[in-house]
């Protein structure tokens, strides 16, 4: 996000509104290229990590949304990687990815991919 400021295009049809638009347009172009590359390497890995079974007794797990799960038998709770992220941020609001990474063992391209979801909301730091 370094190197340029942010503006609203003031013409349509591509029309090139200054010098700088053309670099501006390409520094966008491979934002996107490299957004796209990430989220492509996530869909084949387990992005959710949904628990299936009780780690505790091995029972089928119930599910009772937000990412939280309950052993209908010991009572026992487990989160999937949504559950983990939610559950962390509501002990600590504002906590930085790099800290809920470290928070909860969820990697920082799950945690990407969850605000690409919209499933969290990313602020920039000043
Ligand atoms: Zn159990």
């Amino acid at each position: 996000m370094k190197g340029y400021k942010m503006e609203i295009a003031k013409t349509k049809q591509g029309v090139p509104v200054s010098p700088g638009k053309a670099d501006f347009e390409a520094e966008k172009n491979r934002e996107k290229e490299n957004e796209k590359k990430l989220l492509e390497s996530l869909v084949a890995d387990d992005i959710e990590n949904k628990p299936n079974r009780c780690r505790m007794c091995g029972a089928k797990l119930g599910y009772d949304g937000l990412g939280e799960y309950t052993c209908p038998d010991c009572g026992h709770k487990e989160y999937d990687d949504y559950g983990l992220v939610r559950s962390f941020l509501e002990e600590h609001p504002g906590a930085t990815a790099i800290q809920v990474e470290k928070g909860t063992g969820v990697s920082r391209n799950k945690i990407t991919k969850m605000i690409a979801d919209d499933k969290f909301i990313a602020k920039i730091n000043k």
